[in-house]
């Protein structure tokens, strides 16, 4: 008997390795699991990005549910007669539908409800990917060549349709400088919808990637010693009805006070924050001097080793530059949950503006020509230099940790420090190895 093959839909989130995991039911009952979702469980926050559960809070207790959410669907049709892939990213409730301790989506979402309430501000946000594409043809001198293209049009092709399908505008595709680096970057969009479209992206690509019998990496070193794979969070200020307010000609980088109170803000926290937004242990092969990514906590204009770049506007006739302005925070990997990097980024700069932080230092030149004093005479903190470092810098910092909360911060740390040590058996080749194959 020819029966119809039957599709499943996948519920998941993106949790603190990163990955995005969840569990699958019958299309057909998309009603009922859209009320009650999927069952879940506490100590799946563990798991790290080897697959394995060094340590838990939870134990084998406890029960949750990981519900689809409006907007969180990654649709991907095939036209190979397999039943399309359906993913919808979902929140994590207790059973009584409160949001979890541990689910970053919901963590993203308080920590924009609290700069709407308390500041009466909206963030944008775009999310801008390097990664590595296994199939890319490798030849010398071919950074930014039109060469590097060649052959994977059709990846290319069904990778920017697929975005485009599901609600996210492509803005440029382009060979990078590292050997079959690419970027991907994508237009702006609210803070909680930007981080959704980083979390599909990623899936999207890896999954017409595997369809076009290749592999993706969107691991910050795929190779030692090569440049690195960022993710750069661009981000922007409006007012409740949409008008921005982070661009004010005059002031230095073009920059309003509430802008450079929300930028200190994520300065002062910046080691802390290292431990979220540049979490694998190999996340710091990749944050080295001079590598086009960032080494110090530094906002500069237009210096791509800032830890927060102001970005290049078209200064032509006509162009309405307070609309373009944007901060690129480039600390930041794929190793993370979007949820959790732009939530703590948001806590950060919001945390500025309730102290009236004045506008930080604005450098120009590598920060390393200063002696340490004079570093820290401008206002600029080393970045931490290994994992280990930043996670003791995010435990020391209670303010942060108060944003995460105990439950969070706990399972956070333990999970983190799960992974060094696993990460200590290994030789750096074969721990990039791994990561690759993780992300
Ligand atoms: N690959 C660099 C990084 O690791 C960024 C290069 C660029 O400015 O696009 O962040
Ligand atoms: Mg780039």
């Amino acid at each position: 008997m020819a029966t119809q093959p039957e599709s499943v839909i996948t519920v998941c989130c993106s949790d603190i390795a990163g990955q995005v995991r969840g569990k699958g039911f019958p299309a057909v009952d998309l009603d009922r699991r859209r009320r009650f979702g999927v069952g879940w469980t506490p100590t799946n926050v563990m798991i790290n990005c080897f697959g394995r559960i060094p340590a838990t809070p939870f134990g084998a207790e406890g029960d949750l549910m990981l519900v689809p959410q409006p907007g969180g669907d990654i649709r991907l049709p095939y036209d190979d007669g397999t039943p399309a892939e359906h993913v919808i990213l979902g929140d994590i409730t207790s059973m009584a539908g409160e949001p979890w301790d541990c689910c970053l989506r919901s963590l993203l979402k308080r920590a924009l409800a609290a700069l709407e309430k308390e500041a009466g501000l909206r963030l944008l946000a775009s999310f801008e990917h390097e990664f590595w594409y296994e199939g890319g043809e490798e030849r010398p001198g071919d950074s930014y060549a039109a060469s590097s293209l060649r052959g994977m049009e059709g990846f290319i092709g069904a990778f920017l349709a697929a975005l485009r399908a599901n609600d996210i505008a492509p803005d440029t595709f382009l060979p990078e400088y590292g050997p079959k680096q690419y970027e991907i970057t994508i237009d702006p969009a609210d803070g909680l919808i930007a981080a959704d479209q980083a979390v599909k992206l990623r899936e999207i690509c890896r999954s017409l990637a595997q369809r076009h019998g290749s592999h993706v990496s969107f691991s910050p070193v795929v190779t030692p010693g090569i440049v690195g794979n960022g993710v750069h969070i661009h981000f922007s200020l409006t007012d409740l009805a949409g008008n921005p307010v982070g661009y004010e000609p005059g002031q230095p980088g073009g920059m309003s006070a509430l802008c450079a109170s929300f930028c200190a803000g994520i300065l002062r926290h910046a080691r802390a924050l290292c431990a979220i937004t540049a979490p694998a242990v190999i996340s710091y092969e990749r944050l080295k001097p001079h590598s086009w990514s960032a080494y110090y906590a530094n906002l500069a204009d237009r210096d791509r080793e800032a830890l927060l770049r102001i970005c290049p506007y078209p200064e032509l006739p006509g162009v309405d530059v307070a609309r373009r302005y944007n901060i690129e925070y480039r600390g930041a990997d794929a190793t993370a949950s979007p949820y959790l990097q732009l939530a703590m980024l948001v806590f950060a700069g919001l945390a500025g503006i309730r102290d009236g932080l004045p506008a930080p230092f604005i450098s120009s030149g590598d920060p390393g020509r200063w002696s340490d004093a004079e570093r820290t005479e401008r206002g600029i903190a080393d970045l931490p230099r290994s994992l280990g470092e930043a996670l003791d810098a995010l435990e020391a910092d209670s303010i942060a940790t108060g944003w995460l909360g105990p439950v969070l911060t706990k399972a956070y740390l333990m999970h983190k420090r799960g992974e060094i040590e696993m990460a200590g058996d290994h030789g750096l080749q074969e721990l990039c190895a791994l990561y690759a194959r993780a992300y």
